[in-house]
């Protein structure tokens, strides 16, 4: 499904990925950890091809990402980042984003899957509130759960995620949670991950450490490797709170 192949990328003189390789098949749930700066978004934006590679390759389904238009690739790849950003525009548009002959039934169909359908009956106008307008602030939770349906809606076989650092109120998270499993269900993921379920839950894990897969492996096999895996998910269980059984 995915296949990178020696990948090298400098931005001017500063190498940030040297050598990478990874296959994913299709289905593979597999997971990116590594230290800030590290390499994993360049990794992320490499496959879809927000810029090119200086050495190697990077195929989507076979084709390397240059040979697809950047519309057909981006139809096979959905992407949830950190930060959202929404147009000021109604919702129902926002949602729509990029499946403009979607119907009503389908947004309102991909904004329940992701759990926003009963915040967004709430606003003044309904779907067609314009957000950011007559006090229709959405929190940043809110935020998320739209770009989740909008990514719902497009159903590309391959979602690419950029898990947040810290997490929003426990209820958010909750439903950031139910939203993206909905988003992810029987598709190809490649997570930048933070939570530790998210990580143990990974078919395959990679460890990137200044531009280089340094580690992987599943949740097992690299906790008994030990290294800069296993240093890593005893700092998250304490941030968490919570030890592995
Ligand atoms: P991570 O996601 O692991 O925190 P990134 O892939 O975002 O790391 O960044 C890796 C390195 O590449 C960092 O040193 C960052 O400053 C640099 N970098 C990332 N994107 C760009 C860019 N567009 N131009 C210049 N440097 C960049
Ligand atoms: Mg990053």
């Amino acid at each position: 499904m995915i296949d990178v192949k020696h990948l090298s990328k400098s931005f001017g003189d500063h190498l940030v990925l040297d050598d990478i390789s990874e296959h994913v098949s299709p289905g593979e749930n597999v997971v990116i950890i590594g230290p800030s700066g590290s390499g994993k978004s360049t990794i992320c934006n490499l496959v879809a091809r927000f810029y090119d590679v200086n050495a190697g390759s990077v195929s989507v389904g076979g084709h390397d990402v240059r040979e697809f238009t950047c519309e057909s690739l981006l139809r096979n790849i959905s992407m949830v980042f950190q930060t959202v950003y929404l147009f000021h525009d109604t919702v129902e548009n926002n949602i729509k984003f990029g499946c403009p002959d979607a119907t009503h039934e389908q947004v309102v169909a991909a904004a329940k899957a992701a759990c926003c359908h009963d915040f967004i009956s709430a606003l003044p106008n309904g779907y067609d509130t314009v957000i950011g307008e007559g006090g229709s602030t959405l929190s940043g939770g809110e935020k998320q759960r739209i770009s989740i349906a909008r990514a719902m809606l497009k159903n590309a076989p391959i979602v690419i995620l950029d898990e947040a650092t810290a997490s929003v109120d426990p209820e958010n998270e909750h439903l950031i949670q139910q939203a993206l499993s909905a988003l992810t269900k029987g598709k190809t993921i490649l997570t930048i991950a933070h939570r530790l379920a998210t990580i143990q839950s990974a078919d395959q894990i990679l460890v990137v450490e200044d531009g280089r897969i340094v580690q992987r492996g599943t949740h097992d096999e690299l906790m008994a490797q030990g290294g800069l895996y296993r240093r890593f998910i005893e700092i998250r269980e304490q941030a968490e709170g919570w030890r592995l059984a």
